[in-house]
């Protein structure tokens, strides 16, 4: 498609992306992007990487016609890319499994990672011990307290979890000191980002490991129904479960493109997670440019989501440009309107989904009525809602 940049050698989509880290990452981002080219090279590392997949994380998730969903909508029909089937219960997975085989290919041995809610957190320590790698999480002294069932994960999978003081103690801090001890141990540490976002060459890698998911339901909707959807859906947080199903999409030019934000209380608010919706300005954070909350002074703002996987101030570096050039529109969902969605997905379909793709729902259900009974709309379930049932109890007035 033109006008779209998929990066440029320097790691920049348009005007987005880039590497902006302290000297002392330089030679290790450049070790790493040295490292990826080759594998990305070598079919031996797909033929790994797919094996693990199928055998490991249960590949394909399948396409499901959310029948009786759609029936109750009374329009398009909605169809679901159930990542919620994944071992581990989400997207995730798919890039840690990626990175991992990277690390060993690099002679690696030990793996370090961020965590704000904890499911890169488990996903990293999960394929830690996959690969028999010693595996460290750094996650904010407030997220440890909020996650424990998460942390509690991470541990028995063998990882070990370092609390985070700095900072407001959550997941943008967990990050920089991440960043700071992959710094102080280059030779024997690998780094594993957890979503489309940080320095090149990470954007890039993590979007072609959730490639997948774009991959498969183009070869499944094809089969399903002859033809592609009207519209495909995703949530974004930092975005890699949307960026890998919007990816294999950018070229067909008939299928319209929505990534959804969190809208917390509302994006008229302070109290949201939508840089590109709220018109948010570009900042450098975590090593790449692209729109950022922040104040007049540079000072980036605080979040607030009902999910905690959403709750990230700034956006993958693609996605950016995805909205520069018109090809993918975002919208924000609001906290209500994705618990609304969650209710709906449960009682009707029988899947309790995460509260990060319920936003994706979310504009499935707000727009679906206004659509024709023809039309077809593919909203990407990220993952399951296990983890959040704590959450919506809380909200409900109910104690557990
Ligand atoms: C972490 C997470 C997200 C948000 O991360 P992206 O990189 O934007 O995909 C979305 N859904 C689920 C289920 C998650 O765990």
């Amino acid at each position: 498609m033109k006008n779209y940049h998929a990066p440029d050698e320097k790691g920049f989509f348009g005007e987005h992306g880039g590497l902006y880290v302290a000297e002392t990452l330089i030679p290790a981002l450049q070790e790493l992007a040295d490292a990826y080219k080759a594998a990305k090279n070598a079919p031996s590392f797909w033929e790994e990487f797919h094996r693990d997949l199928k055998h490991y994380v249960g590949r394909p998730s399948p396409v499901y016609h959310a029948a009786r969903l759609s029936e109750h909508l009374g329009g398009a029909q909605i169809w679901l890319k159930r990542e919620d089937l994944n071992h581990t219960g989400a997207h995730k997975v798919n890039n840690t499994i990626g990175q991992a085989l990277l690390a060993r290919r690099m002679g690696k041995k030990r793996v370090i990672a961020e965590t704000g809610a904890g499911q890169h957190g488990v996903a990293s320590a999960t394929v830690a011990a996959r690969f028999g790698m010693t595996c460290d999480v750094y996650m904010g002294a407030d997220d440890i307290q909020r996650q424990m069932p998460n942390v509690f994960r991470m541990k028995l999978l063998g990882a070990n979890v370092v609390s985070v003081d700095s900072g407001s103690r959550t997941l943008k801090d967990a990050m920089n000191e991440a960043m700071r001890e992959w710094v102080a141990r280059v030779d024997d540490t690998f780094y594993i980002i957890g979503t489309a976002a940080g320095p090149a060459p990470y954007p890039e890698m993590v979007r072609d490991f959730q490639c997948v998911i774009g991959n498969e339901a183009k070869a499944q909707m094809q089969e399903a129904i002859g033809r592609q959807p009207d519209v495909a859906v995703a949530c974004v947080g930092g975005g890699s479960n949307a960026i890998g199903l919007f990816h294999p999409y950018i070229g067909e030019e008939n299928v319209r493109l929505v990534g959804v934000e969190a809208g917390g209380l509302g994006v008229d608010t302070p109290d949201h997670a939508a840089p590109i919706t709220s018109k948010a300005p570009i900042g450098v954070l975590h090593g790449f440019r692209s729109y950022l909350m922040q104040d007049e002074n540079g000072q980036v703002l605080g979040t607030h989501s009902v999910s905690a996987g959403l709750d990230y101030p700034g956006i993958g570096p693609e996605h950016s440009h995805l909205a520069d050039i018109g090809r993918v529109e975002y919208h924000a969902a609001n906290d209500d309107a994705a618990l609304e969605a969650f209710d709906l997905l449960c009682r009707f379909e029988g899947i309790i989904p995460a509260l990060e793709s319920s936003h994706a729902v979310a504009w499935a259900v707000a727009n679906a009525p206004k659509m024709g009974k023809d039309q077809v709309i593919l909203v990407n379930l990220s993952g399951r809602g296990d983890k959040d049932i704590n959450t919506v109890a809380k909200l409900k007035g109910i104690e557990l």
